[in-house]
């Protein structure tokens, strides 16, 4: 694939492009702040990003779209099968303390029965764009035997999908260097992007379908403002301002640990505020770093068994863990779940191969196989929020590790396909150093928007797009952990 226009760009267009981006992004409120993770500092700038939007082949960004409500509906379905979810989990709550916790708190709420059967997902699945495949769709592991790029997913957040407000600036930004390039013309090639908006018809539907005029909408937050807080800032203004009346507080853990109570009829209600809570939004609670004492995971318990409506609730949560994910992938699984077998092909379609590392025979073939090759694989926890993946030879390293130590703890991981992304040249703008030309290649997410009870379906759609752009210098992680920085799709 080619870059939007040819590159590179000479200097002087580079420079006043990249110092004109830069401005309208801060105008338009693309930014984050600088001042480290634990930030206490005011310190803003622009959010990284890609000075062009990427090129992506229409027909996969429509793949990706359609297919969003197959996966929304597949969550909810494998979080309402405990049988499958505590099958899948068993040997990993074993030796994976964070799961445990989450399962712990799952079976409590399971034995003393749900309080709020209401789920609603702000989900978003992500994907890349496959290079290495052959004619008939099987990944080859290196070996590019057609230039026919293929979707292929990473994961499905279910917990804290970011990015739903900034995917609308970073196109505007877009549009602008688009036209100062003379190419106005290819705005055509930008496709709307409505993913705030999408959010927030979420959140109004939960809060509507809760039924109390007074009662809030809790945003569970970091202790600490995070970098990315303005991106939180904009969902919960937006729905303040779209809805004045209802009012939308943010509170950490340890807060509702401390303030919130668990009334008798298990309504939610903060007390520092007097408000009874219709949604819990969890922007944390997703990373063992949040739950530094018992008091945070107490909190999670409250509200779990209360009858304000999560997003997501326990059980969404451990839906999306990677095990989870790399069960889906076996053959016949889709099927226990998606009577439609048009759907199960949709979601099929985007998997790439995933292994298990479960103790018994198939798990040591995985280890052999993986041990033989592992620049074909990557080694995933089970983690959110990027760099906690393993690649390339630290899997053999790890995998020895464990080997001498307990090797029951490679229960805690799932091999996948490495997917090889295609790369090309895009400038990458960050604060405080020079536009850099780099190898990079785009990650996809398509939000998904779900509420249910049971099987009665309230609301099912996809919701708008965020487009990732990573550096090609290896590892992982998001936009504000370092390696990736915003884009948008320029459909080709
Ligand atoms: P996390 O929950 O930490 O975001 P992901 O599964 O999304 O975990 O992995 C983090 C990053 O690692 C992804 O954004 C992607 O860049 C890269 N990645 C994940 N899976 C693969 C894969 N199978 N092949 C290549 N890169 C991958
Ligand atoms: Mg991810």
């Amino acid at each position: 694939m080619e870059p939007v226009v040819p590159l590179p760009l000479d200097l002087s267009t580079l420079d006043s492009l990249t110092q004109s981006a830069k401005d309208y992004a801060v105008l338009n409120g693309l930014t984050y702040l600088t001042g480290g993770q634990n930030n206490t500092s005011d310190l803003v700038s622009f959010a990284p990003f890609a000075l062009l939007p990427s090129p992506v082949p229409r027909a996969l960004f429509v793949q990706a779209r359609a297919v969003q409500k197959d996966f929304n509906l597949l969550v909810h379905r494998v979080s309402h099968d405990r049988a499958f979810l505590s099958r899948c989990l068993s040997s990993v709550v074993k030796v994976d303390n964070f799961t445990a916790s989450l399962f712990h708190i799952y079976e409590q709420v399971q034995e003393e029965g749900v309080t709020q059967p209401i789920c609603l997902g702000l989900h978003r699945s992500d994907y890349l764009l496959d290079n290495t495949t052959n004619n008939d769709g099987v990944g080859t592991n290196g070996v590019t035997a057609c230039r026919q790029l293929q979707l292929k997913q990473t994961e499905i957040n279910t917990i804290a999908a970011a990015g739903a407000g900034f995917g609308e600036k970073i196109a505007r930004v877009h549009k602008h260097v688009l036209n100062l390039l003379g190419v106005a013309d290819a705005y055509k090639h930008i496709p709307e992007n409505r993913a705030l908006d999408s959010q927030l018809d979420g959140f109004v539907a939960a809060w509507e379908q809760y039924g109390s005029q007074k009662a809030i909408i809790v945003f569970v937050v970091e202790e600490e403002r995070c970098r990315n807080v303005f991106g939180q800032r904009l969902s919960e203004f937006t729905v303040m301002e779209r809805h004045p009346g209802l009012v939308v507080k943010r509170y950490s853990l340890r807060q509702i640990a401390e303030d919130a109570e668990l009334k008798s009829d298990k309504t939610l209600f903060m007390q520092v505020h007097g408000s009874e809570v219709a949604v819990v939004y969890f922007r944390a609670g997703y990373s063992p770093a949040h739950y530094p004492t018992e008091k945070e995971w107490s909190a999670r318990l409250k509200i779990e068994r209360s009858r304000a409506i999560k997003c997501p609730c326990i059980s969404y949560h451990l839906a999306g863990t990677k095990k989870v994910q790399q069960e889906l992938a076996q053959p016949g699984v889709l099927e226990r779940f998606l009577e439609d077998p048009k759907a199960v092909s949709r979601v099929r379609a985007t998997f790439a191969g995933q292994h298990t590392l479960e103790m018994g025979l198939e798990g040591d073939r995985t280890v052999q196989m993986v041990m033989r090759s592992p620049e074909d694989y990557v080694m995933k926890p089970q983690r959110e929020g990027g760099g906690n993946n393993i690649y390339g030879e630290d899997i053999r390293t790890v995998l020895n590790e464990l080997m001498q130590k307990d090797f029951e703890e490679r229960t805690a991981y799932i091999v996948m396909d490495l997917i090889c992304p295609a790369v090309l040249q895009n400038y990458f703008i960050r604060p405080g150093d020079w536009p850099r030309l780099q190898d990079s290649s785009c990650e996809l997410g398509i939000y998904g928007v779900f509420m249910a009870e049971g099987d009665q379906v309230f609301h099912n759609k996809q919701g708008g797009h965020y487009l990732r752009t990573n550096g090609s210098s290896g590892g992982d992680g998001g936009v504000y952990v370092g390696n990736a920085v915003l884009d948008s799709p320029y459909l080709v």
